[in-house]
């Protein structure tokens, strides 16, 4: 042991995650740039040494709810407990100033995201007395400076694993905030990403999410100082043994290059799922939310990804009530919902976000008629999510399986669909994919049986011993 980890003294944060898929990542890496300097991440703020909440600011109610956090802290602090609170993530980065105003004596660091690297320093700085506020953009690139995460802690979480590939955005959506918060579109080096997701392959890892706020405009540079597309990256990561499956998310419907529509064509380990956001069935909304594409080159689109992939099964998100949006508007978003046949969707009442083109909008849309729209919407898609499990019924489709089910002997793993699969299946089959003729479809999973299965194939000691220990782990957190 060095003198410097020997005078490490053990300390625990808790790290509170809002908002998407990127913020769950991001969190991981918070806790792997903290884990060298002495804190274990707890499940509750009870005992922690540092609080961080890693914010979303991509709707009014998820920057709410980051103040009255902040008020329940200010009350533990009132109690005696002594304990450093961070606020992080795209809240910080968009209201830096103002929650350091607004909740003064009650937060000790203010930081945006591309400031995680920094984190060690920025305690330090407010251990000294300082009230942190770091919301610039550092030219460093903060994914060199992370720190890998130990094998043994990717190995605790899991076999599905995110994995940031490209941050930020050029598109300026006039609803969206993320080009303020996240900043300009990045892409991270091919041979960084492959790193990082042999060294999760290695741990246990089968299934990898690639995360972007725009992810299919990745365009990372490859060893010789190409220019990769999603398509490559996803071939290059293909050839990662072990790797069982590939997904992306979240995509923008005018990056659907001819490169990465090919690559559902050729590479089996890429999902037949695609989370393709549309946001409105109306070329009028669409133009007003400076989507650069219209209904006709979105449907288009679909139509050439299911050309090269027939069974994929296609995701989105929708808006309601954007300004202007009328009812021949709306009807529009009901009939694109209809005509294209969703596996699943997330819709949304629009949001004022201050600082995007839309909250100058007139027309702003009262909030009664986006409730109602909202309502509308979300029967169409439920019965359209229905309708698409009862669809499988019948189907033999691969599910990985992933952890113990709810009832004894049960299994739940995920289909190519993303659907969680319920099972019997013997634990040690947990951490490999399986054939399952699926026999019945509920409201948000389906049931399966399965219909032979191969042992795990060439599956390590240490392999098997981690699939226990995920299984043995989860079974407790049920209890
Ligand atoms: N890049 C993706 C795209 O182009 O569609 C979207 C990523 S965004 C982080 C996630 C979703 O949040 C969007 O697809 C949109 O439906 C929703 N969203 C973003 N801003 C919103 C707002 N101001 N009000 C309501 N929903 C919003
Ligand atoms: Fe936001 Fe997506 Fe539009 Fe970028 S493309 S501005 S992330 S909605």
């Amino acid at each position: 042991m060095t003198q410097e980890t020997s005078e490490i003294q053990p300390k625990r944060v808790f790290i509170k995650t809002y908002g998407c898929q990127m913020n769950v990542y991001d969190s991981d890496r918070m806790a792997d740039a903290l884990a060298p300097h002495g804190y274990q991440p707890t499940q509750t703020m009870d005992d922690a040494d540092l609080v961080v909440l890693n914010t979303c600011h991509i709707r009014e109610k998820a920057s709410e709810k980051v103040f009255s956090e902040l008020g329940r802290l200010a009350e533990l602090r009132a109690e005696g407990r002594n304990f450093l609170v961070g606020v992080a993530g795209c809240v910080a980065q968009a209201e830096g100033e103002e929650i350091a105003r607004r909740a003064k004596g009650r937060v000790d660091m203010v930081f945006g995201p591309q400031s995680y690297h920094r984190l060690p320093d920025l305690i330090a700085r407010a251990q000294a007395g300082e009230m942190v506020l770091e919301t610039e953009f550092p030219t460093e690139d903060k994914f060199e400076h992370l720190p890998a995460a130990n094998p043994k802690v990717n190995r605790s979480r899991g076999l599905t694993a995110f994995l940031t590939v490209q941050e930020g955005c050029d598109k300026f959506c006039s609803f969206c905030v993320v080009p303020y918060t996240r900043g300009a579109e990045t892409s991270r080096p091919v041979e960084q990403v492959l790193a990082e997701a042999r060294n999760l392959v290695e741990a246990g890892v089968r299934e990898l999410t690639l995360l972007g706020q725009n992810v299919n405009a990745y365009h990372g540079l490859d060893a010789r100082g190409r220019t990769a597309g999603l398509g490559e990256l996803c071939a290059r990561l293909a050839e990662i043994e072990g790797l069982a499956r590939i997904r992306y998310t979240t995509s923008h419907p005018s990056d659907m290059t001819d490169e990465l529509i090919e690559a559902h064509r050729t590479n089996d380990k890429l999902m037949p799922y695609l989370h393709l956001p549309v946001q409105s069935g109306s070329d009028a909304i669409l133009k007003a939310m400076n989507r650069r594409h219209s209904r006709a080159d979105y449907l288009r689109t679909i139509e050439r990804i299911k050309a090269a992939r027939p069974d994929m099964a296609m995701s989105g998100d929708f808006i309601v009530g954007f300004p202007g949006e009328t009812d021949a508007d709306f009807e529009a978003t009901l009939s694109i919902v209809r005509e294209v046949g969703y596996a699943s969707a997330f819709t949304f009442k629009y949001s004022v976000r201050p600082g995007t083109p839309g909250a100058d909008m007139d027309d702003q849309i009262p909030e009664d008629v986006k409730t109602e729209r909202l309502a509308a919407l979300n029967e169409l898609v439920t019965a359209q999510m229905r309708g698409f499990g009862r669809s499988c019924v019948g189907r033999t489709l691969d599910v990985l399986l992933e952890k113990p089910g709810r009832l004894p002997g049960q299994l739940g793993g995920r289909s190519p669909y993303l659907q969680a699969v319920h099972l019997e299946a013997p634990e040690r089959l947990i951490g490999t994919v399986q054939p399952v003729l699926i026999v019945g479809a509920g409201n948000n999973s389906i049931e399966g049986k399965i219909v032979t299965h191969a042992e795990p194939k060439g599956a390590s000691v240490i392999e098997s011993q981690a699939f226990a220990a995920i299984a043995a782990a989860e079974r407790e957190n049920r209890v």
